[in-house]
């Protein structure tokens, strides 16, 4: 029986869809601005791992992942090149599907776009309007949060707590800091749609109420995206589609985990930003390689823990895998006998089914199921020892073929046993990074912090980079 953790409760529920055997997922999309980073690659692969395994539970799955391509991001970006912004829309979506090949990760069932999408964007604020949830002023619509009693349910935050926290500086036009922008007007030479209240864009936020609810509904059953985006995006989600409809909106929200790079959380400033190009064309590894490699560190971490990516965590991927690769040429290899099935394979194979559905149901635990074929592997490299027959060697191959598609894994016809492991994504820290680094370290022991300055010591030391401090206070360092 599948448990899933619902963000909105709490709780690891019983997962029961709206419809028996039909699964109605809505999964928020990039913002196509940018090339994609780790984080976007995490969120992909945990949805993506997510519809599969519902699809080995035989659910007919309608997934609907999103591209945002009208927004502030773009409209600065396009600026930036010069260029229109069409163009840098066109241009990232690009290599979004360029990313997510390499990623192993296929099409949704539906892709939709804002930008195709206005009337049903434009009706929906419309509808808020009508039912006086939502103002305009000067061209621009908000919705009032107040007007809707469960704000803040899925964050867990009080109004009154988060009107106190707001900025002295607040928009005077809105009535209560937290109202949120549906509609923007949009200045001469910005993307713009004609509307009742003039010309000008959505918001960021209701393009994925409207489309979720067009493509699978007013209510359907699981609404997913990075942590990130429980506040404020999911939760202004919530409020303007329930308002509107005055039904439920999603059943079960999931959200997957950061990606930290030592111990910090992945940013632009920290140094320690990757992306999903990068690891792919700066690694010495073919493509396929890479993106199974990828996967499997990926997926035996659990979705909604941090994840610490590390060179380390790669290299110690590719050797499991290795593992696994070299049981399975041993088993295409032809048996010594022509015997019947091993009964002891069989048994050793129905028990990691078993179990691997077990770990999957347990709110989608890829690590232990990962851990259940590994077990699969050992106990499999113990029976070739006395021999099994080619009709059983066959047997098991199937079988990890199987249940590695789940995650996409263990499908390749030939792996790459010997290549260099030594630079695979992780860059080396520049030197101005180290210096920034020693400088804030420096600081830290200054005012007594040691704690930190051992931290930043602990880091340096991790992209081989020693640091010798003087007598005088001040520190060098060497890689
Ligand atoms: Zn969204």
């Amino acid at each position: 029986m599948l448990k899933i953790y619902n963000t909105m409760t709490g709780l690891k529920e019983v997962f029961r869809p709206l419809v028996p055997k039909a699964v109605r997922m809505y999964v928020c999309g990039v913002t196509v601005y940018d090339e994609c980073h780790l984080g976007h690659a995490r969120s992909a692969l945990v949805f993506e791992t997510i519809r599969r395994y519902l699809k080995y539970c035989n659910f007919k799955v309608t997934f609907v992942k999103n591209f945002t391509d009208v927004d502030d991001k773009i409209i600065n970006r396009a600026k930036e090149l010069g260029i229109p912004w069409q163009a840098v829309t066109a241009k990232y979506i690009k290599a979004y599907y360029r990313d997510m090949k390499r990623l192993g990760i296929g099409r949704a069932t539906v892709e939709p776009r804002a930008t195709k999408h206005m009337a049903d964007i434009i009706g929906l604020v419309r509808a808020l309007a009508r039912k006086g949830v939502a103002y305009q002023v000067n061209g621009d619509v908000y919705f009032q949060v107040q007007k809707f009693p469960a704000y803040g349910a899925l964050s867990k935050r009080k109004l009154e707590d988060m009107q106190a926290g707001a900025r002295v500086e607040v928009d005077e036009r809105k009535r209560n800091p937290m109202d949120f922008a549906l509609w923007k007007s949009s200045k001469p030479g910005e993307p713009g749609w004609d509307s009742p209240w003039g010309r000008g864009r959505p918001g960021w936020h209701i393009e994925c109420s409207a489309m979720s609810m067009k493509h699978l509904g007013k209510t359907f059953d699981i609404h997913g995206g990075g942590m990130d985006l429980i506040f404020p995006h999911h939760e202004n989600e919530i409020a303007q589609s329930c308002a509107a409809t005055g039904k439920q909106f999603a059943r079960y929200w999931v959200h997957n985990g950061f990606v930290q790079v030592n111990q910090e959380k992945m940013s632009k400033s920290l140094g320690n930003f990757f992306t999903i190009r990068e690891i792919f064309e700066k690694s010495e590894w073919s493509e396929d390689l890479t993106g199974e490699i990828l996967r499997y560190f990926l997926l035996t971490n659990h979705y909604r823990s941090p994840l610490e990516f590390s060179d380390q965590g790669l290299r110690e991927a590719k050797s499991s895998l290795d593992g696994f690769y070299d049981l399975f040429n041993r088993l295409k290899e032809r048996g010594k006998t022509t015997g019947p099935v091993n009964e002891k394979l069989t048994t050793a194979i129905e028990r990691t089914r078993l179990a691997f559905e077990q770990a999957m149901d347990d709110d989608f635990n890829t690590p232990a199921a990962v851990a259940e074929l590994q077990g699969l592997r050992s106990g499999v490299n113990k029976l070739l020892e006395t021999g099994l027959s080619t009709k059983a060697r066959e047997q098991a191959r199937q079988q990890f073929r199987l249940l590695g598609s789940v995650m996409g894994l263990f499908q390749l016809e030939k792996w790459r046993f010997n290549v260099d492991l030594s630079d695979i994504g992780v860059r080396g820290l520049a030197d101005e990074e180290v210096e920034s680094k020693v400088k804030e370290r420096t600081e830290a022991r200054r005012r007594k912090d040691f704690k930190r300055a051992d931290e930043i010591r602990e880091f340096l030391k991790s992209h081989d980079i020693i640091i010798e401090d003087r007598p005088d206070g001040t520190s060098r360092w060497k890689r």
